[in-house]
């Protein structure tokens, strides 16, 4: 097929990338063999991640090898940078059927081809990078004419072809496995650095494969940036469907950083897509030791098993005309000042169940308080909005805090300032509000055919609360945004979620889900999270304010781009991301990329401002942006170098300044 510039394969795209955006229903794939484990159809969703060790340390790799599995992975992939890496392989293989393990060994190759066929023919799966096996990015904007590109793809299937027909030969499996930074200098002069971009950078290769009649394929859009990786996988399932492909999809964030930051920008990410219903494998990657990830993985994977679909098979596709999932583009909604329109989304937070008697419990939700100066100080974690139900608290809020109090407690305390009542909709024909005052009307989705908007719009400040009582409740709430907006009606609306009988790890992950893959649709103009008494409000709001961040809706903290390590890492991860943050995480907006080798890590800390970066034993090399600024600065040395270079910007604040 001859290559098409972007404006023609965006013209066929309708947006129709999975079965149903209303109800839930998994989207089919075809079957893959991977060893013993096969992937896709009706098989379970896979669960994977990656060795951290040196592969040419067969014992390492073995031992930890079997703690992943131990945890959960259904396969293990492995770094082979190199022939003498990818041969190794067949030991740490065999010592590991040995000791009783079968699990399928996936290698991962970016640059080498040799390396790559060594290494199909040992194990079950390769991973290949189309933006880097064979082709190059030298961060070059080349223009191509449409005979350099052509010739280039000429050349890159001839070095490719190889690797197809051992995989044919051996029975093994591949993944073609983009990454958004590490797209080819050749991808990036037609298609830009875009979803579209990485979309097109696997179909070449899907088609070479397909071309030589090898179809045991499965395929992956990872970026760091949630936003970014969601679009790119939609637009793949829908680009495949046009040309009759359906290869299992493997989920992925990279670089999503550690603790709850990269639990939940992996949830905002890889959630959002499950509840598509696309996927078939995930890979969690956290800079934390391996065995840590899969059961994150299998968290997310596992609220699936028993979902209910109340999909029928007759559905008509819908998508409203005004929504496009390749793209963010935030509901039009009215200008409330506090909220709506091009105002960040709020978070709200609900002190219903607590008995408010004293100013410093307002610390948990970011309003830091001094009984020496009777004073607030806010932090970037404060939230904008207090729901207090029926109670009228005993001490004065910080001005900027507004109270949501049910409506009829409002109306016997409405001498009180900065208050907003709640009124559920029921209430609202005869409640009697000032058409001019704010005013928060709760709508559950089983009532939305029954609303009257224009009893609604009678009041200019009027924001819905917006709950659901569904099990498939992220597709059920958007649902009745594709009501709004095909009626045009532009309320702000908060998307509301209570969860019960759940621990921390699964709140951070189902709320990271349900949340941020509305406002990854650019729906909903806050959030407000509620949960059984056991958690604590500080851990709410700031699951809230990273859900916000993950979502890349609302910035309030610094943004660290960690890569998971692996056999290629020339330092501690873990511990130099840990020192890195203490230092650097009062620098809100700050993106800052930590990875573990110069091979990879420029391409894949994507769009960080600032990147830390191994370039040997004891050697730092530091960027700007994409710029190298700083070569081979001792490790001793590069943290401070790093707050340097931030501080010549005119990017450093002290941290002192913000805590007092
Ligand atoms: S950036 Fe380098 S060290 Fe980090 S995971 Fe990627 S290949 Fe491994």
């Amino acid at each position: 097929m001859a290559v098409r510039q972007s404006a023609d394969i965006i013209a066929e795209l309708k947006g129709k990338y999975c079965k149903s955006l209303n109800h839930y229903k998994r989207f089919t794939t075809r079957e893959v063999t991977i060893g013993d484990i096969p992937m896709g159809a009706h098989h379970p969703i896979r669960i994977q991640s990656m060795t951290t060790t040196d592969t040419m340390n067969t014992i390492a790799t073995v031992e930890q090898t079997i703690r992943m599995v131990e945890s959960g992975c259904d396969y293990v992939r492995i770094t082979a940078p190199s022939m003498n890496e990818a041969n190794n392989l067949q030991a740490i293989k065999d010592e590991l059927r040995k000791r009783g393990y079968n699990v399928p060994l996936v290698a991962d190759i970016h640059f080498t081809p040799n390396a790559a066929e060594a290494a199909a023919r040992i194990v079950e799966k390769v991973r290949v990078n189309p933006g880097n096996y064979v082709d190059k990015k030298k961060f070059e904007q080349i223009e191509y004419t449409t005979y350099e590109y052509e010739a280039e793809l000429e050349r890159i299937r001839k070095k490719f072809e190889p690797l197809v027909k051992i995989c044919k030969e051996y029975g093994t499996a591949m993944r073609i496995g983009t990454n958004h930074g590490s797209l080819s200098d050749r991808i990036m002069s037609w298609y830009g650095d875009t979803p579209l971009g990485m979309v097109e950078s696997a179909m070449e290769f899907i088609r070479m494969c397909e071309s030589m009649n090898y179809y045991n394929l499965v395929v992956s859009m990872k970026s760091s940036n949630a936003q970014v990786m969601v679009q790119a996988y939609r637009m793949l399932v829908e680009a495949m469907q046009l040309e009759g492909m359906n290869y299992p999809l493997h989920l992925g964030v990279t670089e999503a950083g550690d603790g709850e930051d990269g639990r939940i920008k992996s949830a905002v990410g890889i959630g959002t897509l499950l509840e598509d219903g696309l996927g078939d494998t995930i890979r969690v990657s956290l800079t934390e030791d391996p065995e840590f990830e899969a059961p994150v993985a299998k968290a997310l994977a596992d609220r699936y098993i028993n979902r209910k679909s109340d999909y029928k098979e007759d559905e008509k596709y819908y998508i409203p005309s005004l929504h496009n999932p390749y793209e963010h583009n935030r509901r039009k909604t009215n200008d409330l000042q506090l909220l709506g329109d091009h105002h960040v989304p709020v978070v709200v937070a609900d002190l219903s169940n607590i008995q408010l008697n004293e100013p410093l419990q307002l610390s948990q939700i970011g309003y830091a308080y001094s009984a020496l100066l009777d004073k607030y100080n806010l932090t970037d974690l404060a939230a904008d909005i207090a729901y207090v139900g029926d109670q009228i608290p005993q001490y004065n809020f910080p001005g900027n805090l507004k109270l949501l109090i049910n409506y009829k407690t409002w109306l016997n305390n409405q001498s009180l300032e900065n208050t907003i009542p709640y009124v559920q909709y029921a209430e609202l024909a005869d409640a009697k509000i000032d058409a001019n005052n704010f005013v928060f009307i709760n709508i559950n989705t089983d009532d939305a055919s029954k609303i009257d908007y224009q009893l609604i719009n009678k009041f200019s400040k009027a924001v819905i609360i917006l709950e659901t009582n569904k099990d498939h409740a992220m597709a059920n709430i958007r649902a009745f945004f594709f009501e709004l907006l095909d009626a045009n009606i532009t309320l702000p609306v908060i998307i509301k979620r209570h969860y019960k009988n759940l621990s921390l790890d699964q709140l951070q992950l189902y709320a990271a889900t349900d949340f941020g893959a509305l406002l990854v649709d650019g729906f909903g103009d806050g959030i407000w999270m509620s949960a059984d008494k056991e958690i604590s409000l500080r851990v709410i709001n700031s699951i809230s304010f990273g859900i916000l961040q993950a979502s890349r809706t609302r910035i309030s903290k610094t943004e660290y781009i960690s890569c998971p390590s692996c056999g290629r890492t020339l330092f501690d991860l873990q511990e130099t991301t840990q020192m890195i943050r203490s230092r650097t995480d009062h620098l809100k907006g700050i993106k800052i990329g930590i990875m573990g080798c110069i091979v990879n890590g420029p391409g894949e800390m994507a769009d960080a401002d600032y990147g830390y970066v191994g370039t040997g034993p004891g050697k730092i090399t530091l960027y700007r942006g994409k710029e190298v600024v700083r070569k081979n600065v001792n490790t001793e040395n590069a943290v401070d170098e790093l707050i340097e270079l931030i501080r010549e910007d005119g990017n450093w604040i002290e941290k002192e300044l913000i805590e007092n």
